[in-house]
């Protein structure tokens, strides 16, 4: 079978979504990349990125990567990585490079899925056909009153692991004179909110998104100590080793992160620094299943659990499906709604469980007409996001 690579395409995506919670409504946007691989003999894959900006990620692959990869051979994933990282990060450079390869290794996944007649899943291990799910709902726009609609609405439909916002971009909005103090007590009422409207049997977690400084986070740590929080991802900005160490050993708060680096290096110093509880490769960032298995080994090898942190259950369920050190996968309303108007075929939450697709590859199709659509629209930047 001759799979050497003819055509690569990137597509930039900025998907309005609107939010199903029941009776709660909640409109926002997101952006992607997806890249379209085309083998010589018509097998093609889909790869796939976000949390990045799209308009960079989208050049960066038209320019420089897909005149170093036509040619290759689709099969030499391992070949490709390592080109990738001489040509875009030769210094160990994390950022817009790690997303450009993810979407590349994902996209070749793909096409040994298909060339093989095998789900991504089975080709990573095959350690169980379903994983079990986190449902990431609590968004910084909702109020109180639409936080418990929400988790009630979200909990009647067999939901059990509940993940919301804390920090609420504090760092970032010092220069509008936030009241930091005031910004981290509401977040106490909205986790008390949230946390009554599941009950004591549900997970709860929470996550910063890089958002506080060790200070705060610590203040916000000891005020959540009594909601029985299974994590706190991403608690102080630059995801700094040190910092998270000692919030966990002063708080005895579980701490989680990993999902926006980009170099093997980051994560081995994430676990030799006792920083995390849980480790959260994300495939659509971290390189994709390439690196994600590598990570997971790593992780293994420390006895420190993984789950998927920054969206995008469709891709990363193959990795927590594959590997036996797999664990959670983050069912993010807003980016499964994106993915829905990207792909079909996806596979349908049941409750906190996500049963994984024996179709060959990632399991769901790219709709290429609407990714010539959304290429040709404003980019997140046009839309005055950026
Ligand atoms: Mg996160």
């Amino acid at each position: 079978m001759n799979l050497t690579i003819q055509e690569v395409t990137a597509y930039p995506a900025y998907i309005p979504v609107m939010l199903p919670l029941g009776s709660v409504k909640a409109e926002t946007a997101l952006s992607c990349v997806v890249v379209e691989i085309v083998t010589a003999e018509g097998i093609v894959g889909h790869g796939y990125t976000a949390i990045t900006d799209e308009e960079v990620v989208t050049a960066a692959i038209r320019e420089v990567v897909t005149p170093a990869l036509t040619g290759m051979d689709a099969l030499d994933r391992e070949k490709i990585s390592e080109r990738l990282y001489w040509l875009l990060s030769p210094r160990g450079q994390t950022g817009y490079a790690s997303h450009v390869v993810s979407a590349i290794d994902l996209a070749l996944w793909d096409i040994l899925g298909k060339a093989t007649g095998q789900p991504c899943w089975r080709l990573l291990g095959g350690a169980r056909n379903e994983v079990p799910l986190y449902v990431t709902f609590g968004f910084g726009s909702l109020d109180r009153d639409q936080l418990r609609d929400a988790a009630t609405h979200l909990k009647s439909d067999g939901v059990t692991r509940f993940k919301m916002v804390v920090g609420h971009q504090a760092l970032a909005r010092r220069s509008h004179n936030r009241d930091l103090r005031a910004a981290v007590l509401e977040d106490v009422e909205r986790v008390r909110t949230v946390r009554e409207a599941i009950g004591p049997e549900c997970e709860l977690y929470v996550d910063a998104n890089c958002s506080l400084d060790p200070t705060w986070a610590r203040y916000l740590a000891d005020r959540l100590g009594e909601f029985d929080l299974t994590f706190f991802e991403e608690p102080v900005r630059d995801n700094d080793v040190v910092q998270m160490r000692e919030l966990r050993e002063r708080t005895g708060m579980p701490v989680a992160a990993g999902q926006n680096e980009g170099q093997l290096f980051r994560f081995r110093d994430l676990l030799v620094g006792g920083a995390v509880d849980v480790i959260q490769p994300n495939v659509v960032i971290c390189g994709g299943f390439t690196a994600g298995q590598k990570i997971a080994g790593m992780a293994q090898a420390h006895n420190v659990e993984i789950a998927n942190g920054g969206a995008f259950p469709f891709h990363n369920m193959h990795l927590h499906a594959g590997l036996a050190h797999g664990g959670l996968v983050e069912w993010h309303l807003i980016s499964v709604e994106m993915c829905k108007a990207l792909y079909s075929d996806l596979p349908e939450r049941n409750g906190s469980m996500l049963t994984l697709p024996e179709t060959p590859g990632l399991g769901f199709a790219a709709d290429r007409d609407a990714l010539r659509d959304y290429a040709s629209r404003p980019t997140s930047r046009g839309c005055g996001k950026g």
